[in-house]
């Protein structure tokens, strides 16, 4: 008997989004949600900004590729400057709280 893999979904799926940086995709609660405000990318903690958002991967890495392919010039749909330095600092912050190496 063949099966076929159209029911092995069978229901929802955990909804998944695409990271803008690495373009991996990945279950949203593990991403970080980044809104536009103005003409600076917000890491939206709570979820609740509105607008257009763009979701990355918590990693300085995921940040960094993002920005060198234009991912959130794309993703928020803007040609001027956009200034993610509160995302990179919010990521900075955590990569201290998660890994704190003596200097
Ligand atoms: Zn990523």
């Amino acid at each position: 008997m063949r099966q076929h893999g159209k029911l092995e979904y069978g229901g929802h799926a955990a909804p998944q989004r695409t990271c803008v940086g690495c373009r991996v995709r990945t279950a949203k609660s593990e991403l970080l949600r980044l809104v536009l405000v103005e003409d600076h990318v917000v890491p939206d903690l709570r979820g609740r900004l509105p607008g257009r958002g763009a979701s990355l991967h918590p990693s300085l890495n995921c940040l960094e590729l993002a920005e060198r392919r234009r991912a959130f010039w794309r993703a928020f749909r803007v040609a001027g400057s956009l200034d993610v330095s509160r995302v990179r600092a919010h990521l900075e912050e955590d990569h201290e709280m998660s890994c704190r190496t003596p200097s």
